[in-house]
């Protein structure tokens, strides 16, 4: 099936950040065949039965990637969101109270929802009962790179601590090589597993050859911990035990030194920047300057609806800028061009799949998506990078395409109905609702 995208504005995000102002791009099968101007395509010839897809004069980009999620966090949205020491007091507890199988599994759908209809094509997830995001993933046809927790505690999934690391070998075996889930292993945090109990979940990682995510340098309570207990950083730590590696993805790293910042560049780490979760947190900003400069790959994260509440990322796009521009008393730094790439190229490079995603180029996956600027808030529009930073927000997004499919269209998704999964969700949350009364006074 091929499919022609006439009258869109093309962002390629290529090495060149080449703009069609009237451009074309031609999809075959799960990918871009063509990429050129409305005059370019005339010598296309892609046949009779290519079905043509007008852009209605929007913006084309490439599909957007959440580096960093806990989808199935849905039912947390708004509950205790100024509480301190929230994560410890609140969220593992209630986690281990109410969250079940089939919790994760229509939460899942429901931010999938969220995710496809402000054009992320590509996300990564922590959590638990990973098999059900997965599951959710192929009905919606998302990419997903999905991570078991790994963890010293007992979990929603486990009673005994670190069950996580057969429950992921288990989840390796059963969905590697789909065509839309990579599985991924998520040891939760520096701090909430033992040395031992990190070296192993890398040596998982490395044995099926996967992405390796973790949380990284996030709260004051892990700096401190390493610094009394070891009289280093995580990341000195993390290099001692050999597991910063090209497929070690790092979640947060607000607090970065200098020498761990040369340690990630050293050993190819990247990091899931999560702006709006840090901020919120009162924790501070990420020093993606100094890490862009050491040429550390970074892409933004969205966390889980209880830190970061919306799962977009234009929401973040204009924190970022507006966080990292105050930070640095410059306002010229990140224009929005960058920021698009981050979001795009930078996501990708963060997972490892430059060569897949993260860019409009021939050859690539088909994963798309168009920005309408007919709405109130998205004109005048001169600069088409400054309108997705500064202007526009997730309910521009009218058309994403994954894989060469389209999933949403004219702002409505075509795969499933979102009403139905909200009911369904909504249904599942009673028994959640009732035990998140017991922390009454935290929320
Ligand atoms: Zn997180």
């Amino acid at each position: 099936m091929k499919t022609m995208i006439t009258n869109v504005r093309v962002l390629t995000m290529n090495g060149e950040n080449k703009v069609y102002e009237d451009g074309c791009v031609l999809v075959d099968g799960s990918r871009i065949a063509r990429v050129g101007s409305r005059q370019e395509a005339e010598s296309w010839n892609p046949g009779p039965d290519v079905r043509i897809l007008d852009g209605g004069g929007g913006i084309l980009l490439p599909g957007l990637v959440n580096t960093h999620c806990h989808v199935s966090m849905m039912p947390f949205r708004t509950l205790g969101d100024d509480c301190a020491d929230r994560l410890r007091r609140f969220l593992f507890p209630l986690e281990n109270d109410a969250m079940t199988r089939t919790l994760v599994y229509r939460a899942a759908k429901y931010g999938i929802c969220e995710m496809l209809l402000a054009g992320i094509t590509t996300f990564v997830d922590m959590y638990y009962f990973e098999d059900e995001v997965a599951k959710a993933c192929e009905e919606l046809g998302i990419r997903g790179f999905l991570g078991e927790t790994v963890i010293g505690q007992p979990t929603c999934d486990s009673p005994e601590p670190y069950g996580g690391l057969e429950y992921g070998e288990r989840f390796i075996n059963e969905w590697k090589g789909n065509r839309l889930v990579t599985p991924v292993v998520a040891p939760h945090a520096t701090y909430s597993l033992s040395p031992e109990m990190l070296k192993r979940s890398f040596e998982l990682a490395e044995k099926y050859d996967v992405p390796y995510t973790i949380h990284v340098c996030e709260m004051e309570h892990e700096m401190e911990k390493f610094r009394t207990e070891y009289g280093k950083t995580p990341v000195e730590v993390m290099a001692d035990l050999g597991i910063l590696d090209r497929r070690t993805l790092a979640a947060h790293c607000v607090y970065m030194e200098e020498k761990a910042m040369e340690l990630f560049a050293r050993h190819g780490v990247s990091v899931a920047h999560c702006i709006g979760s840090n901020t919120k947190g009162g924790r501070g900003v990420a020093p993606i300057p100094a890490m862009e400069k050491l040429g550390i790959a970074a892409g933004f994260g969205t966390d889980g609806a209880s830190s970061g509440n919306t799962l977009d990322l234009f929401t973040l796009f204009k924190l970022f800028a507006n966080f990292q521009k105050t930070e640095h008393h410059d306002r010229t730094l990140f224009p929005a061009c960058d920021i698009v790439k981050m979001g795009t190229m930078g996501g990708a490079r963060a997972i490892g799949m430059e060569r897949e995603l993260g860019s409009i180029e021939e050859g690539k996956k088909a994963d798309l998506v168009i920005v309408e600027t007919d709405s109130v808030n998205m004109f005048p529009c001169y600069n088409p990078y400054s309108a997705l930073v500064y202007s526009a927000n997730a309910s521009n997004v009218d058309t994403v395409m994954v894989d060469g499919e389209v999933l949403v269209r004219g702002k409505r998704l075509l795969r499933d109905s979102l009403e139905g999964i909200r009911e369904e969700l909504e249904m599942e949350m009673g028994p959640f609702m009732k035990a998140a009364e017991n922390y009454g006074e935290m929320i």
